[in-house]
């Protein structure tokens, strides 16, 4: 008898899961309904930024047509799923419609965190999370005019380059004291700084967004910073973060994490025995996660799950994360934060070309994480080493010479 599996999101991981369900299940024991809120079904969201120059949507496409030539799979996009009644069993998407399921997977993803700044609903105010927001952006472009991009993370960096290559002049504002505070050492965020600036973006860090001031018309006009500066600005993209797409309407409620995100434990399964939840909007263990790399690992563990296969515990995922874009090379990887009880700190700097942090066991001398910024190894490269004591001489290891 065949089951049927109910998807709500059809973004990154929700794909995954269908995508690597429909592999795992040799037994054809399910049918599976992905309900998807974007008009798109499943694309790239990582490679968003190169929307900007292609334009091409099929290019960004995640979806192979065996996918949906397969019968055991049905893809409703422009579905939003307005409430689940755990009780019942069903989903109600906005026309109305209930589907009824045997398992149900959250996969909702995230949406921007925009502060309560002054002036945040004036016209010319961005996110950058789907297609339709880089279609909106680029529409309200103007070449050679200045535009602001509010935090100096990940996003912030690749939605400030994105403007250069719409032809504006932006501005990239952070509160902390530093781009990517989250995860770069002071050092390296200077690396990452002085590649920033000379490729032409202006760096404010240090200082808050005050408010966004308007002209007559309801656009943007400038930005005033909280050190009192007041930057001209045609145009203002708010990439300060994400949060957790936590609130549809579930029927009895379920537990929701400190810091947002359905509660799950180590295998992505909610306090109901039914109904998991993945990638963005899943708090494995009381912690979300930003990044895709966890995401597709939560997918393979549930659709293995569902399929009979064992799974191992998501005890340890990956945070690693590369700086995409830019031309200013910036990578993390592994232990990052270097517990002093158990890893030894090593650093390794010239100038302001290359930076590189390590952290290694401090017994058996095996390489933890670490951070690399400029012009060292790249993160790939030194993956092979992760866990193993590193038997050639780091220095040469981690700063290759440059080929010509
Ligand atoms: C510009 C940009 C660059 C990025 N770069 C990187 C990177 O370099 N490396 C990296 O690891 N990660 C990156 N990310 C993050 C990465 O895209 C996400 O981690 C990944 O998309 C998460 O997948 P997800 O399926 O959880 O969420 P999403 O891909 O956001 O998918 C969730 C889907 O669920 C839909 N949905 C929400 N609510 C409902 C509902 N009620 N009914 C139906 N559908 C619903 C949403 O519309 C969405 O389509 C980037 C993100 C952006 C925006």
């Amino acid at each position: 008898m065949t089951s049927t599996l109910v998807v709500i999101g059809h973004g990154m991981v929700g794909h995954r899961l269908a995508d690597r369900l429909r592999e795992l299940d040799t037994g054809h024991r399910w049918r599976v309904c992905v309900l998807g809120e974007e008009r798109e079904p499943a694309y790239d969201r990582v490679r968003l930024s190169t929307y900007l120059k292609s334009r091409s949507r099929a290019g960004l496409s995640l979806v192979r047509p065996e996918f949906l030539a397969d019968p055991r799979i049905t893809v409703r996009s422009a579905a939003p799923v307005v409430s689940v009644d755990r009780r019942a069993r069903t989903v109600r998407t906005a026309d109305g419609e209930p589907i009824t399921y045997d398992a149900l997977v959250l996969a909702t993803g995230s949406r921007p965190f925009v502060p309560p700044v002054e002036g945040r609903d004036l016209g010319n105010c961005f996110v950058q999370r789907t297609v339709e927001d880089i279609d909106a952006l680029s529409a309200a472009a103007r070449p050679g005019r200045p535009a602001v991009v509010i935090g100096g993370g990940l996003l912030g960096l690749e939605a400030a380059q994105g403007l250069q290559l719409l032809g504006m002049r932006p501005h990239l504002v952070e509160s902390a004291p530093h781009l990517m505070p989250a995860q770069l050492d002071m050092v390296a965020a200077h690396v990452l700084q002085d590649g920033a600036e000379r490729l032409g973006l202006h760096l404010h860090c240090g200082t808050t967004v005050a408010s966004v001031n308007g002209g007559t018309d309801g656009l943007v006009r400038s930005v005033t910073l909280g050190n009192g500066s007041v930057i001209d600005a045609d145009l203002v993209v708010f990439a300060a973060g994400v949060r957790p797409r936590d609130d549809l309407s579930v029927t009895p409620a379920l537990p929701l994490a400190e810091r947002g995100g359905y509660l799950t434990d180590a295998f992505c399964r909610t306090r109901d025995d039914r109904v998991w939840a993945v990638g963005e909007c899943a708090a494995v263990q009381g912690r979300s996660r930003g990044l895709v790399a966890p995401g597709y690992r939560m997918a393979e563990n549930v659709a293995r799950q569902l399929t009979g296969h064992a799974g191992e515990p998501l005890d340890d995922m990956d945070d690693s994360t590369e700086l995409k874009l830019l031309g200013v090379h910036v990578a993390t990887f592994g232990h990052t934060k270097g517990d002093t009880a158990t890893a030894v700190e090593v650093t390794f700097q010239e100038g302001v070309s290359r930076y590189a942090k390590i952290f290694l066991h401090r017994d058996s001398g095996a390489l933890l994480g670490g951070i690399l910024a400029g012009e060292t190894v790249s993160r790939g490269d030194l993956a092979t080493w992760v866990g193993k004591r590193p038997t050639a001489d780091l220095e040469s290891v981690l700063f290759p010479a440059p080929s010509f």
